[in-house]
């Protein structure tokens, strides 16, 4: 087998798509030679679309089902595949590397020394990938933030899409998993100045999932709320999905480290790109002038106005509402932004918007 299969990974990574997907650099085989057993790579790269068994795998390669159904145990132990129970049978699916493969590797927040080697190598392959890649090209947004909807002034639009709260009312199980990116950090040696870590949210089948497999832990919507609340008074950013109105997972990002809002920082008009759907309005009769919405704002998208009032740069405002959690006079409250689009229906829809984007 050898570095043929680490190959043929390559070509397949680059199929199934999602950032990172694939090049053919130094540093993709460094990363998943460390993270594939040439076993596993040849397991990977022979997964059909959409889930399928053991058994189905194992024909199609010809091989003991026993034998494959061992390797997908431990791939999807790994994060190297999904494992769900569907219809009381097992069933797996191939995964990208993003949203997928890179961040199960540090949902569960373990710090072995190979967690701490598959960290760095996932640096560098990132960094090497990012400076052969033009990023800053406007494509539709694969992500989106979700503002606070408590903060959501009355009269205006919220839609179920737009509330958190309505996700973790419906959702069961829930899961918190450990933030990948700054636990990344956090491995590569970086100092994530007291930032929470323990705040990523899986819903539904993701959320069994990451409970299974990703040393995920179980929480109440009791809890799911305390995370929420203890993520906003730390100035992090709601940020989940933009390919369909279902949440599959909900994370709570920094400036610093998060993946999605470092790109949207790196386009001249950040705002455009990752947005809620919402923009602040400040009350005169309310704010005191003391410029702690300022410090707090992610993109840095508001200064001080000759009439002691904060102003917005709608080009890169995100809608997240972190300056309005950090109000110490509830001067801040959000409202509808028009123009911004809904996420898609479906996954059609959204490739459909990908593509008219590009063009
Ligand atoms: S944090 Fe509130 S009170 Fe302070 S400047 Fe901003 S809007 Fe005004
Ligand atoms: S002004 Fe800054 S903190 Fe407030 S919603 Fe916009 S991006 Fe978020």
């Amino acid at each position: 087998m050898g570095q043929e299969v680490y190959r043929q990974l390559l070509e397949v990574m680059k199929k199934r798509g999602g950032a990172y997907s694939g090049m053919d650099i130094p540093e993709f085989f460094d990363f998943v030679e460390e993270l594939f057993t040439p076993q596993e790579a040849e397991v990977n790269n022979a997964m059909p679309k959409g889930f399928f068994t053991a058994k189905a795998l194992a024909e199609t390669m010809g091989r003991d089902e026993k034998e494959i159904e061992a390797v997908l145990e431990s791939m999807a132990d790994k994060g190297l595949c999904l494992a769900l129970s569907r219809d009381q049978s097992r069933v797996y699916q191939s995964s990208r590397f993003m949203v997928g493969i890179l961040e199960y590797q540090f949902m569960p927040g373990k710090t072995t020394d190979r967690d701490k080697k598959i960290a760095q190598l996932i640096y560098a392959y990132k960094k090497a990938f990012d400076q052969k890649t033009d990023r800053t090209v406007m494509t539709f947004p694969p992500t989106r933030v979700i503002t606070v909807d408590a903060l959501v002034k009355v009269d205006n639009q919220v839609h179920t899409y737009d509330q958190v709260q309505t996700f973790i009312d419906q959702s069961d199980p829930i899961a918190v998993t450990t933030c990948y990116c700054r636990h990344a950090a956090v491995l590569r040696g970086e100092d994530i100045h007291g930032m929470p870590n323990d705040v990523c949210m899986q819903f539904g089948p993701m959320a069994q999932f990451a409970i299974d497999r990703l040393g995920g832990r179980k929480v109440s919507k009791q809890e799911a709320r305390e995370v929420m609340n203890r993520a906003e008074e730390a100035g992090l950013i709601h940020m989940s999905q933009n390919m369909t109105e279902g949440l599959g997972f909900l994370c709570n990002c920094d400036r610093w480290h998060c993946g999605a809002v470092k790109d949207a920082l790196a386009k001249p008009k950040p705002g455009l790109f990752f947005n809620s759907g919402f923009e602040p309005r400040f009350d005169p009769d309310l704010c005191t002038a003391c410029g702690t919405c300022i410090d707090r704002c992610p993109p840095e998208a508001l200064t001080m106005g000759d009439d002691n009032l904060p102003q917005v740069n709608l080009d890169r405002c995100f809608g997240c509402a972190v300056c309005a959690t950090g109000c110490p006079s509830q001067a801040i409250s959000m409202v509808n932004k028009p123009g911004f689009p809904p996420p898609p229906k479906d996954a059609k829809a959204f490739r459909e918007a990908v593509n008219a984007s590009r063009i």
